[in-house]
């Protein structure tokens, strides 16, 4: 297969882990056959720095010429004292709304080897994690009509969601759910909000039209959010909307407790998405070739399956992976005080493990 990947290294550490999630990618389209060509991409800080804005339309329409979007990170002290749509962060705005990315999957799984990281008792975890949050990204409160009254003594957000926007994200759900153990929990507040029960609504008339092989439930958000630190297990794929899922997503990375692991992908309805890590451009660590960039691998594996089906080049990615953590390797923000090895070093050991 030929694959077009537009890059976007960043700022900080993002270069560095980029470089090596390019590595494996190189080593996977040479053990399976397949071509990469990429383009890099200038985007936040580093493009503050050459054309004054965080991200210029070649920038935007260079990602829309790709076939996916592999990015690091943004963002860094230098930039910080920039006006609010100035800043670096802006630029992943930019790119979500103008590449129209209203799907986001955040998986958080916690590895038998790091167990250890994870905030949560070791009962609660020890038949180990492994969750999908999948989030829409473009509707709902954020997104939604706001403003003050007169005297700015009252202010509104509006959550506003259509049939449409549910539907879309719910076929990711479930089709996702189907690559995994098959089960779909709609978080939400159908006690309360009637936006929820339209969800509820339109994701049950789904299912039962087009996936009744895949078992459907729902849960409140507050039940959701104690159930996540209780019984993580409960889980394997979340759906939910946009506010919601902004917060669960982040509990449920937290109790991994592997920031430098993460992986996240913001796709739309046809193959193109754009993946990254979920942590940001750890400015205090960059350019000393001690970041993790496995969040940034299994971010390109994420890419493989999602952008261009290749389930079993993604496979290999996830074993190398694992491969490595199982023989005793760790980088220095996951190795608890033991030996570790380089930013490079991870690379380059992962990549002797794709087969
Ligand atoms: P951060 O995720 O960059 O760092 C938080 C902590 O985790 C730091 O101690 C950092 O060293 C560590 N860390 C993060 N990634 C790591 C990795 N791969 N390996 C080892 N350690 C890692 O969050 P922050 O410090 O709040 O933000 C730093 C900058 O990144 C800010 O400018 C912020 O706006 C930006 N940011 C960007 C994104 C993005 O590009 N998607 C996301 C979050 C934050």
């Amino acid at each position: 297969m030929e694959m077009k990947i537009a890059l976007v290294p960043g700022d900080g550490i993002g270069p560095d882990i980029v470089r090596e999630a390019v590595r494996v990618l190189d080593r996977v389209a040479s053990v399976y056959g397949h071509s990469i060509s990429y383009r890099t991409i200038d985007a936040g800080g580093v493009s503050i720095d050459k054309y004054g804005i965080p991200l210029t339309d070649d920038a935007l329409e260079s990602a829309k010429e790709a076939d996916a979007v592999l990015l690091g990170a943004v963002g860094g002290p230098k930039w910080d004292s920039c006006p609010g749509n100035k800043r670096p962060e802006r630029a992943l705005l930019g790119l979500r709304s103008g590449l129209g990315l209203f799907c986001n999957f955040r998986p958080a799984a916690i590895y038998p080897e790091l167990s250890d990281a994870s905030p949560l008792k070791k009962e609660i975890i020890s038949d180990g994690v492994d969750l999908l949050v999948v989030r829409e990204l473009t509707g709902g409160i954020y997104f939604g009509e706001k403003g003050r009254n007169d005297d700015g003594t009252e202010a509104f957000d509006m959550m506003r969601y259509s049939k449409q926007e549910i539907e879309r994200i719910s076929r990711k759900a479930f089709e996702s759910a189907r690559k995994r153990r098959g089960h779909v929990t709609l978080v939400d507040k159908a006690n309360v909000l009637e936006t929820s029960r339209l969800w509820r609504e339109t994701v049950s008339a789904l299912a039962a039209k087009e996936y009744s092989d895949v078992e459907l439930d729902f849960m409140y958000v507050d039940n959701a959010s104690m159930q996540l630190v209780r019984n993580p297990r409960a889980f394997d794929v979340i759906l939910t909307e946009n506010m919601f899922g902004d917060i669960l997503s982040d509990e449920a990375s937290m109790i991994t407790g592997s920031i430098g692991m993460l992986a996240s992908a913001s796709l739309r309805e046809d193959r193109f998405g754009m993946y990254e890590p979920i942590h940001g451009s750890a400015p205090d660590i960059a350019g000393q070739n001690i970041a993790n960039p496995i969040a940034t691998i299994l971010s390109a594996g994420m890419m493989l399956r999602y952008s261009f089906s290749l389930d079993k080049e993604a496979d290999a990615i996830d074993s190398a992976v694992r491969s490595f953590l199982s023989d005793g390797y760790r980088t220095k923000d996951i190795a608890s005080g033991g030996e570790w090895v380089g930013t490079d070093e991870a690379g380059k050991i992962i990549e002797g493990r794709i087969s």
